[in-house]
Protein backbone atom coordinates (compact mmCIF):
# COMPACT_ATOMS: atom_id res chain seq x y z
CA UNK A 1 0.00 0.00 0.00
CA UNK A 2 1.67 3.29 -0.90
CA UNK A 3 0.32 5.94 1.00
CA UNK A 4 2.66 8.89 0.74
CA UNK A 5 6.07 9.16 -1.35
CA UNK A 6 8.96 11.54 -1.17
CA UNK A 7 11.27 11.38 -4.14
CA UNK A 8 14.70 12.86 -4.80
CA UNK A 9 14.14 16.19 -6.43
CA UNK A 10 16.05 17.35 -9.68
CA UNK A 11 18.57 20.52 -9.97
CA UNK A 12 17.27 21.76 -13.19
CA UNK A 13 20.41 23.22 -15.55
CA UNK A 14 21.49 26.74 -15.19
CA UNK A 15 20.88 26.87 -11.40
CA UNK A 16 23.96 28.42 -10.18
CA UNK A 17 23.34 31.50 -13.14
CA UNK A 18 19.68 31.80 -11.97
CA UNK A 19 20.31 31.54 -8.36
CA UNK A 20 23.00 34.67 -9.52
CA UNK A 21 20.60 36.50 -10.81
CA UNK A 22 18.22 36.80 -7.83
CA UNK A 23 20.83 36.95 -5.44
CA UNK A 24 22.52 40.81 -7.26
CA UNK A 25 18.74 41.49 -7.15
CA UNK A 26 18.38 40.80 -3.73
CA UNK A 27 21.75 42.26 -3.24
CA UNK A 28 20.29 45.58 -4.80
CA UNK A 29 16.98 45.60 -3.34
CA UNK A 30 17.68 44.90 0.16
CA UNK A 31 20.51 46.47 0.80
CA UNK A 32 20.82 47.98 4.32
CA UNK A 33 17.22 46.36 5.65
CA UNK A 34 17.17 45.69 9.37
CA UNK A 35 17.72 41.96 9.99
CA UNK A 36 14.40 41.56 11.93
CA UNK A 37 12.42 42.83 8.86
CA UNK A 38 14.11 39.59 7.33
CA UNK A 39 12.53 37.16 9.37
CA UNK A 40 8.78 36.36 9.08
CA UNK A 41 9.35 37.76 5.65
CA UNK A 42 6.57 36.47 3.75
CA UNK A 43 4.56 38.56 5.63
CA UNK A 44 6.63 41.68 5.26
CA UNK A 45 4.31 43.77 2.69
CA UNK A 46 6.65 46.06 -0.13
CA UNK A 47 4.72 47.08 -3.59
CA UNK A 48 7.92 48.40 -4.78
CA UNK A 49 9.54 45.19 -4.20
CA UNK A 50 7.34 43.35 -5.55
CA UNK A 51 6.89 45.28 -8.94
CA UNK A 52 10.78 44.44 -9.02
CA UNK A 53 10.50 41.16 -8.81
CA UNK A 54 7.75 41.28 -11.40
CA UNK A 55 10.02 43.04 -13.78
CA UNK A 56 13.02 40.47 -13.31
CA UNK A 57 10.56 37.82 -14.30
CA UNK A 58 10.21 36.25 -10.71
CA UNK A 59 6.40 35.92 -10.63
CA UNK A 60 3.76 33.64 -12.54
CA UNK A 61 7.26 31.99 -13.53
CA UNK A 62 5.68 28.43 -14.14
CA UNK A 63 2.71 30.24 -16.12
CA UNK A 64 1.80 30.24 -19.87
CA UNK A 65 3.69 33.35 -21.76
CA UNK A 66 0.41 34.12 -23.26
CA UNK A 67 -1.18 34.81 -19.46
CA UNK A 68 2.39 37.38 -19.23
CA UNK A 69 3.79 33.92 -17.61
CA UNK A 70 7.52 32.82 -18.29
CA UNK A 71 7.17 29.50 -18.89
CA UNK A 72 9.54 28.47 -16.40
CA UNK A 73 9.66 24.74 -14.60
CA UNK A 74 8.73 24.49 -11.23
CA UNK A 75 12.20 23.63 -9.59
CA UNK A 76 13.21 26.90 -11.35
CA UNK A 77 10.43 28.83 -9.77
CA UNK A 78 11.27 26.75 -6.14
CA UNK A 79 15.24 28.00 -6.44
CA UNK A 80 14.20 31.41 -6.56
CA UNK A 81 11.53 30.84 -3.86
CA UNK A 82 14.33 29.64 -1.52
CA UNK A 83 16.60 32.63 -2.28
CA UNK A 84 14.18 35.05 -1.93
CA UNK A 85 12.94 33.51 1.56
CA UNK A 86 16.93 33.07 2.62
CA UNK A 87 17.62 36.28 2.00
CA UNK A 88 14.65 37.56 4.11
CA UNK A 89 12.79 39.33 0.81
CA UNK A 90 9.74 41.08 1.72
CA UNK A 91 7.76 39.02 -0.96
CA UNK A 92 3.89 39.44 1.16
CA UNK A 93 2.17 41.60 -1.36
CA UNK A 94 2.14 39.14 -4.04
CA UNK A 95 3.18 35.91 -2.18
CA UNK A 96 -1.02 34.32 -2.08
CA UNK A 97 -1.73 35.48 -5.65
CA UNK A 98 1.74 34.05 -6.84
CA UNK A 99 1.03 30.48 -4.81
CA UNK A 100 -2.50 29.80 -4.86
CA UNK A 101 -4.80 32.32 -6.88
CA UNK A 102 -3.37 32.18 -9.83
CA UNK A 103 -2.60 28.44 -10.02
CA UNK A 104 -6.34 28.43 -9.14
CA UNK A 105 -7.43 30.49 -11.40
CA UNK A 106 -5.16 28.80 -14.24
CA UNK A 107 -6.63 25.02 -13.15
CA UNK A 108 -10.47 26.76 -12.71
CA UNK A 109 -11.35 30.47 -13.77
CA UNK A 110 -12.67 31.00 -17.47
CA UNK A 111 -10.69 32.65 -20.16
CA UNK A 112 -12.01 35.97 -19.14
CA UNK A 113 -10.52 35.48 -15.57
CA UNK A 114 -6.69 34.22 -16.76
CA UNK A 115 -6.45 37.26 -18.91
CA UNK A 116 -8.36 40.20 -17.12
CA UNK A 117 -6.64 38.78 -13.89
CA UNK A 118 -2.77 36.84 -14.60
CA UNK A 119 -1.05 39.64 -16.20
CA UNK A 120 -1.00 41.87 -12.98
CA UNK A 121 -0.06 39.44 -10.83
CA UNK A 122 2.65 38.30 -12.92
CA UNK A 123 4.04 42.31 -13.24
CA UNK A 124 3.87 42.31 -9.20
CA UNK A 125 0.73 44.36 -9.13
CA UNK A 126 -2.55 43.06 -8.29
CA UNK A 127 -2.75 41.07 -4.96
CA UNK A 128 -4.70 38.57 -3.59
CA UNK A 129 -6.61 37.63 -0.18
CA UNK A 130 -7.36 34.00 1.18
CA UNK A 131 -11.02 34.42 2.52
CA UNK A 132 -11.92 30.90 4.29
CA UNK A 133 -12.01 31.71 7.99
CA UNK A 134 -14.68 32.68 9.90
CA UNK A 135 -15.29 33.23 13.47
CA UNK A 136 -17.64 29.54 13.75
CA UNK A 137 -15.36 28.55 11.16
CA UNK A 138 -11.35 27.56 11.12
CA UNK A 139 -10.60 23.82 11.39
CA UNK A 140 -14.37 22.76 10.44
CA UNK A 141 -14.02 25.03 7.33
CA UNK A 142 -17.16 23.16 6.17
CA UNK A 143 -19.07 25.08 8.80
CA UNK A 144 -18.72 28.36 6.42
CA UNK A 145 -21.63 30.63 6.54
CA UNK A 146 -20.98 33.42 4.33
CA UNK A 147 -23.17 33.10 1.95
CA UNK A 148 -24.33 34.13 -1.67
CA UNK A 149 -27.75 34.54 -2.58
CA UNK A 150 -28.25 34.02 -6.91
CA UNK A 151 -30.12 37.19 -8.07
CA UNK A 152 -30.88 38.57 -11.71
CA UNK A 153 -27.30 40.71 -11.86
CA UNK A 154 -25.17 37.87 -10.25
CA UNK A 155 -25.32 36.99 -6.95
CA UNK A 156 -25.49 39.07 -3.30
CA UNK A 157 -22.82 37.83 -0.74
CA UNK A 158 -23.06 38.43 3.20
CA UNK A 159 -21.58 37.40 5.80
CA UNK A 160 -17.80 37.51 7.71
CA UNK A 161 -14.78 35.92 6.95
CA UNK A 162 -11.70 36.61 9.82
CA UNK A 163 -7.77 36.07 10.68
CA UNK A 164 -8.01 37.71 6.48
CA UNK A 165 -4.19 38.42 6.15
CA UNK A 166 -3.84 41.28 3.69
CA UNK A 167 -7.08 42.15 3.03
CA UNK A 168 -6.45 45.67 3.45
CA UNK A 169 -3.98 45.94 1.20
CA UNK A 170 -5.12 43.44 -1.81
CA UNK A 171 -7.64 44.23 -4.53
CA UNK A 172 -8.97 40.83 -4.00
CA UNK A 173 -10.05 37.78 -2.80
CA UNK A 174 -11.08 34.53 -3.18
CA UNK A 175 -13.71 33.72 -0.89
CA UNK A 176 -15.23 30.14 -0.05
CA UNK A 177 -19.29 30.39 0.50
CA UNK A 178 -22.32 28.97 0.70
CA UNK A 179 -24.42 28.78 -2.10
CA UNK A 180 -26.44 25.84 -0.92
CA UNK A 181 -28.08 24.78 2.45
CA UNK A 182 -25.93 24.58 5.75
CA UNK A 183 -27.24 21.50 5.87
CA UNK A 184 -25.31 20.33 2.84
CA UNK A 185 -21.82 21.26 4.55
CA UNK A 186 -18.97 20.44 1.77
CA UNK A 187 -21.61 19.85 -1.29
CA UNK A 188 -22.99 23.45 -1.01
CA UNK A 189 -19.84 25.52 -1.07
CA UNK A 190 -18.74 27.67 -3.94
CA UNK A 191 -15.74 30.10 -4.89
CA UNK A 192 -16.26 33.57 -6.02
CA UNK A 193 -13.37 36.01 -6.97
CA UNK A 194 -14.69 39.49 -5.28
CA UNK A 195 -13.29 42.83 -5.97
CA UNK A 196 -12.58 43.93 -2.55
CA UNK A 197 -13.52 47.93 -3.26
CA UNK A 198 -17.32 46.62 -3.87
CA UNK A 199 -20.19 48.15 -2.13
CA UNK A 200 -21.22 46.41 0.90
CA UNK A 201 -17.63 45.35 1.74
CA UNK A 202 -16.06 46.64 4.88
CA UNK A 203 -11.75 45.72 6.23
CA UNK A 204 -11.29 45.99 9.58
CA UNK A 205 -8.01 45.55 10.74
CA UNK A 206 -6.88 42.92 13.75
CA UNK A 207 -3.41 44.39 15.99
CA UNK A 208 -1.30 41.03 16.47
CA UNK A 209 0.71 41.15 19.69
CA UNK A 210 3.76 42.78 17.81
CA UNK A 211 1.30 45.51 17.27
CA UNK A 212 1.04 44.98 13.42
CA UNK A 213 -2.09 44.62 11.72
CA UNK A 214 -1.44 41.99 8.86
CA UNK A 215 -4.55 40.32 9.02
CA UNK A 216 -8.53 41.50 9.05
CA UNK A 217 -12.02 41.03 9.76
CA UNK A 218 -14.18 41.40 6.21
CA UNK A 219 -17.87 41.83 6.59
CA UNK A 220 -20.02 41.57 3.33
CA UNK A 221 -23.04 43.49 3.21
CA UNK A 222 -25.72 42.15 0.21
CA UNK A 223 -22.13 42.59 -1.82
CA UNK A 224 -23.35 42.37 -5.35
CA UNK A 225 -20.50 39.99 -6.97
CA UNK A 226 -21.24 39.19 -11.38
CA UNK A 227 -21.83 35.88 -12.09
CA UNK A 228 -18.32 36.22 -14.42
CA UNK A 229 -16.60 35.85 -10.88
CA UNK A 230 -17.62 32.85 -9.56
CA UNK A 231 -15.07 30.72 -10.12
CA UNK A 232 -15.01 26.93 -11.01
CA UNK A 233 -18.31 25.15 -10.55
CA UNK A 234 -21.22 25.77 -8.22
CA UNK A 235 -21.03 23.43 -5.61
CA UNK A 236 -17.25 22.40 -6.00
CA UNK A 237 -15.38 24.78 -4.14
CA UNK A 238 -14.84 22.41 -1.14
CA UNK A 239 -12.85 20.02 -3.98
CA UNK A 240 -10.91 23.38 -5.38
CA UNK A 241 -10.30 24.16 -2.07
CA UNK A 242 -8.56 21.28 -0.50
CA UNK A 243 -6.12 21.30 -4.49
CA UNK A 244 -5.80 24.78 -3.37
CA UNK A 245 -4.12 24.15 0.30
CA UNK A 246 -1.61 21.30 -0.72
CA UNK A 247 -0.25 24.85 -2.40
CA UNK A 248 -0.22 26.93 0.58
CA UNK A 249 1.05 24.27 2.50
CA UNK A 250 4.24 22.71 1.13
CA UNK A 251 6.71 25.42 -0.14
CA UNK A 252 9.81 26.63 1.29
CA UNK A 253 8.34 29.22 3.45
CA UNK A 254 6.80 26.33 5.76
CA UNK A 255 10.34 26.13 7.20
CA UNK A 256 12.03 29.08 6.65
CA UNK A 257 9.95 31.91 8.80
CA UNK A 258 12.94 31.72 11.63
CA UNK A 259 16.18 31.04 8.88
CA UNK A 260 17.71 34.50 9.80
CA UNK A 261 17.84 33.34 13.39
CA UNK A 262 19.82 30.00 12.05
CA UNK A 263 22.15 32.28 9.95
CA UNK A 264 22.48 34.88 13.24
CA UNK A 265 22.84 31.76 15.23
CA UNK A 266 26.12 30.65 12.78
CA UNK A 267 27.18 33.85 12.73
CA UNK A 268 27.53 34.41 16.90
CA UNK A 269 29.27 30.87 16.84
CA UNK A 270 32.05 31.52 15.11
CA UNK A 271 32.35 33.79 17.30
CA UNK A 272 31.56 32.98 20.99
CA UNK A 273 30.51 29.56 20.26
CA UNK A 274 29.74 26.64 22.63
CA UNK A 275 29.69 22.73 21.81
CA UNK A 276 25.88 22.82 22.83
CA UNK A 277 25.08 25.59 20.54
CA UNK A 278 27.35 23.65 17.82
CA UNK A 279 25.59 20.65 18.17
CA UNK A 280 21.95 22.31 18.10
CA UNK A 281 23.18 24.13 14.63
CA UNK A 282 24.40 20.50 13.00
CA UNK A 283 20.87 19.29 13.80
CA UNK A 284 19.20 22.31 13.05
CA UNK A 285 21.21 22.30 9.43
CA UNK A 286 20.33 18.43 9.14
CA UNK A 287 16.67 18.62 9.56
CA UNK A 288 16.66 21.92 7.34
CA UNK A 289 18.18 19.98 4.03
CA UNK A 290 15.62 17.07 4.62
CA UNK A 291 12.48 19.48 4.92
CA UNK A 292 13.96 21.18 1.80
CA UNK A 293 13.51 17.95 -0.09
CA UNK A 294 10.26 16.45 1.30
CA UNK A 295 8.78 20.42 0.12
CA UNK A 296 10.64 19.87 -3.37
CA UNK A 297 9.60 16.35 -4.03
CA UNK A 298 5.98 17.75 -2.80
CA UNK A 299 6.30 20.84 -5.44
CA UNK A 300 7.25 18.73 -8.05
CA UNK A 301 4.17 15.88 -7.50
CA UNK A 302 2.05 19.06 -7.63
CA UNK A 303 3.34 20.43 -10.35
CA UNK A 304 2.60 17.05 -12.36
CA UNK A 305 -0.85 17.30 -11.25
CA UNK A 306 -1.05 14.73 -8.44
CA UNK A 307 -2.38 15.07 -5.15
CA UNK A 308 -0.14 14.68 -2.76
CA UNK A 309 -2.32 16.52 0.25
CA UNK A 310 -0.98 13.79 2.82
CA UNK A 311 2.87 15.15 1.77
CA UNK A 312 1.88 18.86 2.26
CA UNK A 313 0.32 17.85 5.32
CA UNK A 314 3.78 16.06 6.43
CA UNK A 315 5.97 19.40 5.20
CA UNK A 316 3.76 21.60 7.12
CA UNK A 317 3.62 20.03 10.54
CA UNK A 318 7.79 19.26 10.50
CA UNK A 319 8.78 22.62 8.90
CA UNK A 320 6.55 24.44 10.93
CA UNK A 321 7.93 22.75 14.33
CA UNK A 322 11.28 23.47 12.67
CA UNK A 323 11.27 26.74 12.31
CA UNK A 324 9.03 27.37 16.11
CA UNK A 325 11.79 25.16 17.19
CA UNK A 326 14.99 27.93 16.73
CA UNK A 327 13.76 30.83 18.59
CA UNK A 328 13.23 28.31 21.87
CA UNK A 329 16.64 26.63 21.14
CA UNK A 330 18.60 29.94 20.78
CA UNK A 331 16.66 31.50 24.53
CA UNK A 332 17.40 28.00 26.28
CA UNK A 333 21.03 28.67 24.96
CA UNK A 334 22.47 31.59 24.78
CA UNK A 335 22.36 34.40 27.81
CA UNK A 336 20.49 37.02 25.33
CA UNK A 337 19.04 40.13 27.26
CA UNK A 338 15.85 40.64 25.06
CA UNK A 339 16.00 44.33 26.01
CA UNK A 340 18.91 44.60 24.14
CA UNK A 341 18.85 46.77 20.86
CA UNK A 342 21.62 44.05 19.50
CA UNK A 343 20.61 42.39 16.43
CA UNK A 344 20.25 39.02 17.85
CA UNK A 345 18.29 40.51 20.77
CA UNK A 346 15.69 41.93 18.65
CA UNK A 347 15.46 39.15 16.11
CA UNK A 348 14.98 37.06 19.29
CA UNK A 349 12.55 39.32 20.68
CA UNK A 350 9.92 39.07 17.49
CA UNK A 351 10.40 35.40 16.75
CA UNK A 352 9.72 34.26 20.09
CA UNK A 353 6.48 36.89 19.94
CA UNK A 354 5.37 35.67 16.37
CA UNK A 355 5.99 31.87 16.58
CA UNK A 356 3.03 30.23 17.77
CA UNK A 357 1.33 31.77 15.08
CA UNK A 358 3.10 29.49 12.66
CA UNK A 359 1.41 26.11 13.52
CA UNK A 360 -1.75 28.05 12.94
CA UNK A 361 -2.00 29.57 9.86
CA UNK A 362 -2.65 27.64 7.12
CA UNK A 363 -4.38 24.73 9.15
CA UNK A 364 -3.43 24.08 12.78
CA UNK A 365 -1.11 21.25 13.68
CA UNK A 366 -3.93 18.65 14.60
CA UNK A 367 -6.01 19.22 11.32
CA UNK A 368 -2.62 18.30 9.41
CA UNK A 369 -2.14 15.39 11.97
CA UNK A 370 -5.96 14.16 11.29
CA UNK A 371 -5.14 14.75 7.49
CA UNK A 372 -2.56 11.98 7.72
CA UNK A 373 -3.82 9.85 9.81
CA UNK A 374 -6.63 10.07 7.50
CA UNK A 375 -3.85 9.03 4.77
CA UNK A 376 -2.78 6.11 6.92
CA UNK A 377 -6.59 4.90 6.57
CA UNK A 378 -6.37 5.54 10.43
CA UNK A 379 -9.55 7.85 10.29
C1 LIG B 1 -0.98 34.61 11.16
C2 LIG B 1 -2.27 34.02 10.65
C3 LIG B 1 -2.72 34.35 9.38
C4 LIG B 1 -3.91 33.81 8.90
N1 LIG B 1 -4.34 34.18 7.65
C5 LIG B 1 -5.50 33.70 7.18
C6 LIG B 1 -5.99 34.10 5.90
O1 LIG B 1 -5.35 34.88 5.18
N2 LIG B 1 -7.20 33.63 5.48
C7 LIG B 1 -7.93 32.77 6.24
O2 LIG B 1 -8.99 32.37 5.78
N3 LIG B 1 -7.51 32.37 7.46
C8 LIG B 1 -6.32 32.82 7.96
N4 LIG B 1 -5.87 32.43 9.20
C9 LIG B 1 -6.74 31.61 10.03
C10 LIG B 1 -6.26 30.19 10.23
O3 LIG B 1 -6.43 29.44 9.04
C11 LIG B 1 -7.09 29.62 11.40
O4 LIG B 1 -6.69 30.32 12.56
C12 LIG B 1 -6.88 28.14 11.60
O5 LIG B 1 -7.37 27.40 10.50
C13 LIG B 1 -7.57 27.65 12.89
O6 LIG B 1 -8.89 28.04 12.94
P1 LIG B 1 -9.49 28.79 14.24
O7 LIG B 1 -8.60 29.97 14.52
O8 LIG B 1 -10.93 29.08 13.99
O9 LIG B 1 -9.31 27.80 15.44
P2 LIG B 1 -10.26 26.50 15.84
O10 LIG B 1 -10.64 25.85 14.57
O11 LIG B 1 -11.34 27.09 16.69
O12 LIG B 1 -9.26 25.67 16.64
C14 LIG B 1 -8.89 25.95 18.00
C15 LIG B 1 -7.98 24.83 18.48
O13 LIG B 1 -8.73 23.59 18.49
C16 LIG B 1 -8.05 22.61 17.72
N5 LIG B 1 -9.03 21.79 16.99
C17 LIG B 1 -10.07 22.23 16.25
N6 LIG B 1 -10.72 21.20 15.70
C18 LIG B 1 -10.07 20.07 16.09
C19 LIG B 1 -10.25 18.68 15.83
N7 LIG B 1 -11.23 18.24 15.04
N8 LIG B 1 -9.38 17.81 16.39
C20 LIG B 1 -8.35 18.24 17.18
N9 LIG B 1 -8.15 19.55 17.46
C21 LIG B 1 -8.97 20.46 16.93
C22 LIG B 1 -7.20 23.39 16.73
O14 LIG B 1 -6.10 22.61 16.28
C23 LIG B 1 -6.77 24.58 17.56
O15 LIG B 1 -5.66 24.26 18.36
C24 LIG B 1 -4.68 32.95 9.70
C25 LIG B 1 -4.23 32.61 11.00
C26 LIG B 1 -3.04 33.15 11.47
C27 LIG B 1 -2.58 32.77 12.86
Amino acid sequence: MKIFEFSLFETPPGVRELRQEVRTLLDRELAGTDPVRRANCWMRHDADFSRALGQAGFIGMVWPKRFGGHDRSPAERYIVLEELLAAGAPVCAHWVADRQSGPLILKYGTEQQKQRLLPGIVRGETYFCIGLSEPGAGSDLASVRTHARRVPEGWRISGQKIWTTNAHRSQFMIALVRTGSIEERQAGLSQFIIDLSLPGLTVKPIVDLTGASEFNEVWFDDVLVSEEMLIGEIGQGWKQVTAELALERSGPERYLTSFSLLKALIHHARGAGSEALTAVIGQAVAELWTLRQMSMSTAAKLAQGQDPSVEAAIVKDLGTAFEQSLPVLAQDLLEVDLSDQSDLARLLAYLLQVFPSFSLRGGTREILRGIIARGLGLR
